[in-house]
């Protein structure tokens, strides 16, 4: 049995990928962001996560913002529209310097290098030897060089070896690898600012305690401390991570499945307690999908059993 207890009055986010549509994963992240805070007396900011230019597309953040609206998810900072108005402290591509001031601060306090490292060479060395490369550095051992800092390769941070533990609020005690596949990515070789570093500086700079999301996640959690305490951040927010609705081959619902967007099913006819009600369901929580509101969240949360 987990000891962690939700803090009192958190700060928790909503941070979803325009990748793609609002689909009924996304729906059970919200039912556990929207029902812990709520539960616990806490604030929700809405972030959007756009830091693959490569993938991210403003079109998909116009309708996850109305899909929102639809559903009648609220957070509390920023509103749907001031997102829609422009530039955000919220939204991760209008935000590259403070990317960019964390490299830099980084660097100070520990090895930031240049990387040439591709897919490719990771799966060549996996070939080699039989097993993923793991731990601290990188496949082409590109640290000891010293490369050229250039758009075309990727910048890695040297967090050390050993392991960061942390007691999960919905999964209980956990403990895992920094490195588990190298020195961290901070920038890829696109010239993104990798998920990772801007989540642990987003969570920091939006003054975030508690980290609700999936248990896809958890392998990412000590990279992320670690990283995060570099920063100067003495105590790690609180984590949380939930179950996952899953395909019937136990494979993770993704944006592709089309059929589940959010904006669809609305469009077909589905109340948003309808779609409520079928997330709660297929993840456990409830026996059968009825319909639930928003408002029945929180205790239906206070009911889990782990
Ligand atoms: N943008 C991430 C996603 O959509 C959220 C990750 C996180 O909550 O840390 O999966």
């Amino acid at each position: 049995m987990t000891a962690a207890s939700l803090p009192p009055r958190p700060v928790t986010r909503f941070a979803p990928a325009p990748t793609g549509r609002l689909h009924l994963g996304h729906l059970v992240n919200a039912m556990f962001v929207w029902g812990l805070a709520n539960r616990a007396g806490g604030r929700i900011v809405l972030r959007i996560e756009d830091h693959d230019r490569q993938r991210c597309r403003p079109d998909f953040e116009a309708a996850l913002l109305d899909d929102l609206d639809r559903l009648g998810l609220v957070p509390d900072e920023p509103p749907t529209d001031g997102l829609r108005a422009g530039p955000s402290p919220f939204r991760q591509s209008d935000n590259g310097s403070a990317y960019e001031a964390a490299v830099q601060r980084l660097g100070e306090v520990a090895d930031v290098y240049a990387c040439d490292c591709s897919r490719s060479t990771f799966a060549r060395w996996r070939e080699a030897h039989g097993r993923p490369w793991s731990g601290p550095g990188c496949p082409g051992d590109c640290r000891a060089p010293g490369l050229a800092w250039r758009h075309d390769r990727g910048l890695r941070v040297a967090l050390g070896d050993g392991a960061e533990a942390w007691d999960d609020l919905l999964v209980g005690p956990q403990a895992g690898p920094v490195a588990p596949d190298g020195d961290l990515l901070v920038r890829d070789r696109n010239g993104n600012w990798t998920y990772a570093l801007c989540v642990v500086v987003d969570d920091r700079r939006h003054g975030v305690d508690l980290v609700i999301r999936g248990e896809d996640l958890l392998d990412a959690t000590p990279s992320q401390v670690r990283l995060g305490r570099l920063l100067g951040r003495a105590v790690p927010p609180t984590f949380a991570h939930h179950p996952l609705i899953r395909r019937p081959d136990g494979s993770k619902l993704s944006k592709a499945d089309g059929a589940t967007a959010i904006g669809s099913l609305l469009d077909a006819g589905a109340t948003p307690a309808d779609l409520v009600g079928e997330a709660a369901a297929r993840v456990g929580l409830l026996a059968e999908p009825r319909p639930l509101s928003w408002t029945d969240v929180p205790k239906l949360l206070a009911n889990r059993r782990r």
